[in-house]
């Protein structure tokens, strides 16, 4: 039976037990998959965050647009409390222009992307490049006024790549190795920071590096901690920027043509996490949270389209159909956006740090969801060494059998925001998706387009969502602790 909202009253008068009992077990997970699985308005909210609004640079305008955007949706779609949360972030950046290309010794447009928070260069930079690669420190500074205004190509020619996506967790029963699979480094006669700081003092007009993938693909990040004045750096892809090595040392003198418009904010030194509720019901457990929640930051090359929009399309959407279906969760339900994620987890800090300050608030927190690292369909998640935890999620995974669930895994995983939480003595768990192209090809990349995600697996992920979210949200006991 699905409860509609005017007879909850009633029914909270009755007994929690009473609503436990006309709200557990199947009928809402029906519902929750009948809604979900033949919705397209999940495709519509991953479409709008990739291809309409486009790269979510956390600070960056579009960020803030995502986030008022998702704000709208909550309120739309029945949610309480649907807002914005600020936190510290530090200046903004956005792409304003770039171009690059080869114009003689024959005309060649090259893949290259300026790293975030590279400062602009001053207009249009033209001529022949300066491979630095095997210089020592001593050879740049000899080459001193040389380098004014020059091109630099920092680094030798990339022979190392990243090929191989980490293997699948949720494939087969055995321990498995989670986490992002290292990406080569560039390599230099002098390190990369010594190099930097020798451009800037010697006035280099922008610096390349090779990325350490192939086929055209270039993972470019940044730090937005990048000093105003310092040397712009861009990323070529491998295979263009060892061609041009091999052109400089061949004597071919090729003519670059380079120009990055960037944009500070600083003026705006905030970035944003977006939360919403569904009120829980249970006179006493209403008190407790199910927390779920999904980076909607991103890089800035492409449209964060595996990382993260569709994570966050997952949570979203889970938490609409929740709210279609009338769901009365007997505890609160929240959900939270992070910004800051790919500059070290900065939103889900913040919020700890804003709300999570003491070991009673930690405790109404009854556990976080996450959905981040991987793309398509959901198999489970990452326990965390959790032993307990991990019986009961292997139980909630019962009823998503038929929507291609695989397994949890005891293991758990870094580098993404339940770890804010975890090291807080909260549960908090990770999504396990697939890593099919994930690592080779999409993560923090020029290709995490919309395209590498089909709907069928947004609706997958969202139902997976909501059904482990229901369960969460309507379990008598609470989720057993691991540590603290
Ligand atoms: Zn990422």
């Amino acid at each position: 039976m699905i409860l509609k909202r005017g007879g909850i009253a009633v029914l909270l008068t009755a007994s929690s037990i009473l609503l436990a009992a006309q709200q557990d077990g199947q009928s809402v997970i029906a519902a929750i998959k009948a809604e979900g699985l033949r919705s397209t308005e999940a495709a519509v909210t991953f479409h709008t965050l990739t291809d309409t609004i486009g790269p979510r640079l956390t600070g960056s305008p579009a960020h803030v647009k995502a986030a008022r955007w998702a704000a709208e949706r909550f309120k739309a779609w029945g949610l309480d409390n649907a807002r914005l949360e600020p936190f510290r972030f530090g200046p903004g950046w956005s792409l304003e222009k770039l171009t690059v290309e080869m114009t003689a010794p024959r005309y060649m447009p090259l893949i290259g992307y300026a790293e975030a928070w590279s400062p602009p260069t001053s207009g249009v930079v033209t001529g022949t490049p300066v491979y630095l690669g095997d210089s020592t420190a001593a050879d740049i500074d000899r080459l001193g006024p040389r380098l004014r205004g020059a091109i630099v190509l920092m680094h030798r020619p990339q022979t190392e790549f990243l090929r191989n996506d980490r293997p699948e967790p949720s494939i087969g029963n055995g321990p498995v190795q989670t986490g992002n699979p290292p990406l080569p480094g560039p390599s230099s006669a002098t390190s990369t920071f010594a190099m930097l700081s020798r451009l800037r003092a010697l006035g280099a007009a922008i610096a390349l590096t090779p990325g350490a993938m192939e086929h055209g693909t270039v993972r470019v990040q940044g730090y937005p901690g990048t000093p105003r004045d310092a040397v712009p750096t861009m990323v070529l892809a491998a295979e263009h920027y060892n061609m041009l090595v091999r052109m400089v040392q061949a004597g071919a003198s090729p003519q670059l043509r380079i120009e990055v418009g960037a944009r500070f904010y600083e003026d705006h030194p905030n970035s944003y996490n977006v939360l919403a509720e569904i009120p829980g019901t249970d006179p006493v457990l209403k008190d407790e949270v199910v927390l779920v929640g999904a980076h909607l930051d991103s890089w800035h090359t492409a449209t964060g389209a595996t990382d993260n929009a569709d994570g966050a399309t997952a949570v979203m959407e889970a938490m609409r159909i929740l709210s279609a279906v009338h769901a009365r969760p007997r505890r609160t339900v929240r959900v939270a956006l992070w910004g800051g994620e790919e500059e070290g987890l900065l939103g889900s800090l913040a919020y700890v740090e804003q709300h999570l300050r003491d070991d009673a608030s930690r405790r109404k927190i009854s556990v976080y969801l996450n959905d981040d690292p991987g793309s398509g369909p959901s198999y489970g998640f990452y326990m965390e060494h959790n032993e307990p935890a991990k019986r009961i999620f292997d139980a909630w995974l019962a009823p998503l059998r038929d929507i291609g669930v695989r397994r949890n895994v005891i293991e758990g995983i870094g580098a993404t925001d339940h770890v804010s939480f975890d090291r807080v003595g909260i549960p908090a768990f990770n999504v396990i998706k697939d890593f099919h192209n994930y690592d080779v090809r999409t993560r923090h990349t020029n290709a995490d387009l919309a395209d590498a995600v089909s709907a069928e697996d947004l609706r997958q992920s969202a139902v997976f969502m909501a059904v482990m979210i229901w369960q969460a949200a309507m379990r008598d006991e609470p989720i057993p602790r691991s540590r603290r």
